[in-house]
């Protein structure tokens, strides 16, 4: 090991805490974690001068790929102009074309106002805070309630949490945030009193953090259908379905759906500043016209940073000038055929699970029953992935597969061999690697 990869380890190890990580296994001498310091394209690097094809696009954030010259030159022309300006009580070039840009995707008199703050989490505590503040103004104050989906992820402030479905997360917290009644499908909403009900928040088409589990085709015009009898408002959480990895610019275009708000972060940005964008309609925002406290008051230092701005107007821009819709869907096929290859030669791949260019991958024993979770497969499985040049990470047993959209149809089989030679080495049956 480099003597300066030796100190950066030492160092994280006395002073970092990582997110979602037992931080007991990562500070273990036996463990040497990771140091990444260069980015290209869909591949990443170590300080020991390794590489690896960034299979999960840096949870689930880049696009295009990384050190794009395109994104890279944007930001830093922004940079010579100005880091950073407040958006409160002032306004900037960037933000206000992006804000244009985002409302174009959408039909006219649809989506047409844009809240920037900062990730998925406070892109979606802002549409809540949002949702219940219009009732109090538009004289239906009653209607404070939410509904959220089964093991579905939101984010990780107290808001956001509180509507997350993911036991192991947020159970905890129960009662510290909003109160939301959880359901499992569209059946369960018509036994619902939705005279009491603000709004519904879903993953459309496939929820990420539950395993990589899409939704029935039909179900988000099914709701939408829901919504619009009932008055109960549309939220997409589109953090992890948006910028084109389900095919589309946006999971919603799926199904011709248009939310009354849409949660925006991940690949805004094209994976490479923290920025989110809730966006809503008229309807909601001429309710907070009018008297003084009838304004939204909340928002960030950073709201609306403009190199963040300077840089998702470059990766807009780039899904033009890079043609990517045009390449995408053979890369989609390309990877359906690959997995379906894979999954014929492994017998512990249980199922595939695919929605564009997302997959997940979930391993059971080969009769079918699931591994017990103490012997964390998923996580063996990855860690033999990266002597394989893969990097990606498990939810519980399923390995997730979504590559930033620049991966070529080689890299991909790249990133299918490395993830076939993991599985095949038959890892952590009996052992419990240290892994984070
Ligand atoms: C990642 C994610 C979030 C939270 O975004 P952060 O930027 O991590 O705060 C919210 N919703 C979904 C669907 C996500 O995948």
């Amino acid at each position: 090991m480099r003597d300066d990869t030796r100190r950066w380890i030492q160092a994280d190890q006395a002073h970092c805490w990582h997110p979602f990580t037992r931080q007991g296994e990562w500070c273990d001498p036996d463990h040497e974690p990771l140091v990444l310091t260069r980015g290209e394209g869909a591949w990443l690097s170590d300080s020991e001068g390794r590489r690896y094809l960034d299979g999960n696009s840096s949870i689930w954030t880049n696009i295009h790929g990384h050190a794009h010259p395109v994104i890279t030159a944007a930001i830093r022309e922004q940079l010579e102009k100005t880091a950073h300006v407040s958006f409160l009580g002032f306004t900037h070039p960037a933000a206000v074309e992006l804000a244009e840009k985002l409302c174009a995707f959408f039909p006219p008199h649809t989506l047409e106002r844009v809240f920037f703050s900062d990730d998925g989490s406070t892109a979606v505590e802002c549409a809540l805070k949002m949702a219940v503040q219009y009732r109090t103004q538009t004289g239906e104050p009653e209607r404070r309630g939410f509904v959220a989906f089964a093991d579905g992820y939101h984010g990780d402030t107290l808001g956001a949490a509180s509507l997350g479905g993911v036991g192991r997360f947020f159970e905890r917290f129960k009662g510290h945030g909003y109160t939301a009644t959880h359901v499992r499908g569209l059946d369960e909403l018509h036994a619902l009193d939705s005279g009491n009900l603000a709004a519904v928040i879903i993953e459309p088409l496939i929820q990420g953090v539950n395993e990589m589990r899409p939704w029935p085709p039909g179900m988000l015009a099914g709701l939408r259908s829901w919504c619009d009898e009932t008055g109960v408002q549309l939220i997409l959480d589109e953090v992890m379905t948006g910028f084109g990895r389900t095919g589309k610019m946006f999971a919603c275009q799926h199904e011709n759906v248009t939310p009354d708000f849409l949660c925006l972060a991940k690949g805004l940005t094209g994976g490479t500043l923290p920025m989110a964008a809730t966006l809503t309609t008229a309807a909601i925002y001429n309710a907070f016209l009018g008297a003084a406290e009838n304004a939204f008051y909340y928002g960030h230092s950073y709201t609306a940073n403009p190199l963040g701005c300077a840089a998702a107007l470059a990766s807009l821009d780039l899904f033009e000038r890079e043609k990517t819709f045009e390449s995408l869907p053979v890369k989609i096929e390309h990877l359906r055929a690959g997995l379906s290859a894979l999954k014929a030669a492994q017998p512990l791949i249980h199922e595939i699970r695919q929605c564009g260019f997302i997959a997940g991958i979930e391993l059971r024993r080969p009769d079918g029953v699931k591994f017990s979770p103490e012997k964390r497969i998923g996580e063996a499985v990855c860690l033999a992935a990266r002597a394989h040049g893969l990097l990606t990470r498990p939810i519980l047993d399923t390995i997730v597969l979504m590559p930033p959209l620049c991966t070529t149809a080689a890299e991909l089989d790249h990133a299918l061999a490395a993830l076939g030679a993991a599985i095949s080495s038959n890892p952590g049956i009996d052992t419990r690697p240290p892994f984070a």
